[in-house]
C-alpha cells in the first residue's frame, strides 16, 4: 500500500474480540456442571456432554440464520384457501430438530420419577437457549404441557407419547398422523396477560360437557407463539369458570381447525419465534381436567 493510501485508510478493525470459534458449551461451563451435580442431576452428565459441542458449534451458526430470515405469515394458499401457515427459514426447523433429538423437551418425562430429572432438563434447556432464543418458546411449552396433559388420561396418552418422541416432524398434518408433536400455549389476551381470569374466550360444549369432551372456542389470544405447533393448551371460560383445553391445529375430522392467525408480532428481537395474534372462530378443543379448574386453584407440580 502506498503512503497516501495508508494515511487515508478508513476501515481498521481494532480493539474487537476475535470471532468466536466453535466450543464445547458444556465442558467450558463450570458453574453449570457444578449446579447439575449439586442439585441431583449428576447422573445425566453424559446427555449434557453429548449436547455441549453441538450447542457451541452447529447450533450457533443455525441461530444466526434463523433470525436473519424472519418467519413469514401465509394466510392463504395460491388457490385462495385459508391455510394460516407460517414459513420459517430451514435453520429454524434444524434447531428444533436438534433440540428434540437431544431431548430438551422430553428428558425429564422420559426419566419421570428419577430425582434430578427436571434439573437435568433445565440444564439442557439452558444450553439450548444460548445460541437461539426463538426455539426456547415451543420447546419449553412442549415440555411444560405434559404436566397438564397427564391430568387427562386416555385422550392425552397418545399425545404425550408423540410429545416425548425424539423425532421432530414438521409436516403440515394432523398431530395423530405425525411421528412427533410440539405444543404451544394460548393464555394472554388483549386485556392482560398476568390476570388470566379476565380471559373472555368462551367455550361451549358440543354435546355433553366434562373432562375429555369436545368444546367450541370463540374468542382471541393476543400472544400465540409458535402457531405451527400441533396442539395448544388454551384457557377459555366455560360455564364453571376458566378452564384448560387441548386445541389441535387440525380438527378431529382432519380438516383445518378454525384457528385464524391475524398477523405476526413485530418484535424487537426473538425474531425466529413467530409470535402471532389469533382468533378462534368455533375452533374445536378437548377439555383437560374439570371445568373451572384453572380459576379455582393452581395445579400441583407432579414428577
Ligand atoms: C416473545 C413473547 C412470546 C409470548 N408468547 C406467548 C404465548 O405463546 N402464549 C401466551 O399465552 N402468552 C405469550 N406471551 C405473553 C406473556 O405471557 C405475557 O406478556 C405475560 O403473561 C404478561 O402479560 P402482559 O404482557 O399483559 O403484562 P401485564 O399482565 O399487563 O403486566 C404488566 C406489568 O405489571 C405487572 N403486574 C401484573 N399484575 C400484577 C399484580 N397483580 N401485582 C403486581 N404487579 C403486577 C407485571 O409484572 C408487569 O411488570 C408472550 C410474550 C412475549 C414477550
Amino acid at each position: 500500500m502506498n503512503e497516501i493510501a495508508e494515511r487515508f485508510l478508513t476501515h481498521r478493525v481494532e480493539n474487537q474480540p476475535p470471532p468466536m470459534p466453535p466450543y464445547d458449551a458444556w465442558l467450558t461451563d463450570r458453574p453449570l456442571r457444578d449446579a447439575l451435580t449439586r442439585e441431583g442431576g449428576g447422573w445425566a452428565e453424559d446427555r449434557l456432554a453429548a449436547f455441549g459441542p453441538v450447542v457451541g458449534g452447529e447450533l450457533m451458526a443455525l441461530g444466526v440464520a434463523a433470525n436473519e430470515n424472519k418467519p413469514r405469515f401465509v394466510p392463504y394458499d395460491r388457490y385462495g384457501h385459508r391455510i394460516d401457515a407460517v414459513r420459517f427459514d430451514p435453520a429454524y426447523h434444524a434447531i428444533l430438530s436438534l433440540g428434540i433429538r437431544h431431548e430438551v423437551p422430553s428428558f425429564a418425562w422420559r426419566n419421570a420419577g428419577r430425582r434430578g430429572a427436571h434439573v437435568a432438563r433445565a440444564a439442557l434447556a439452558y444450553l439450548h437457549n444460548q445460541p437461539e432464543q426463538g426455539n426456547n418458546c415451543p420447546l419449553t411449552m412442549t415440555y411444560a404441557s405434559v404436566a397438564a396433559l397427564r391430568r387427562q388420561g386416555g385422550l392425552a396418552d397418545a399425545w404425550i407419547e408423540r410429545i416425548l418422541s425424539t423425532e421432530y416432524d414438521p409436516r403440515d398434518l394432523p398431530a395423530w398422523d405425525k411421528t412427533g408433536n410440539t405444543i404451544g400455549m394460548g393464555m394472554t389476551e388483549k386485556q392482560g396477560g398476568s390476570d388470566v381470569r379476565a380471559n373472555t374466550t368462551r367455550a361451549t360444549p358440543l354435546a355433553a360437557a366434562g373432562p375429555g369432551r369436545l368444546y367450541a372456542l370463540v374468542g382471541h389470544k393476543w400472544f400465540f407463539s409458535a402457531p405451527m405447533c400441533d396442539g395448544f393448551l388454551v384457557l377459555a371460560q366455560a360455564d364453571a369458570g376458566l378452564s384448560c383445553f387441548l386445541l389441535p391445529r387440525f380438527a378431529p375430522d382432519g380438516s383445518r381447525n378454525a384457528i385464524r392467525l391475524q398477523r405476526l408480532k413485530d418484535k424487537l428481537g426473538d425474531w425466529s419465534n413467530a409470535s402471532s395474534e389469533v382468533e378462534f372462530q368455533g375452533a374445536l378443543a378437548w377439555l383437560i381436567g374439570e371445568e373451572g379448574a384453572a380459576s379455582r386453584r393452581s395445579w400441583r407440580w407432579s414428577r
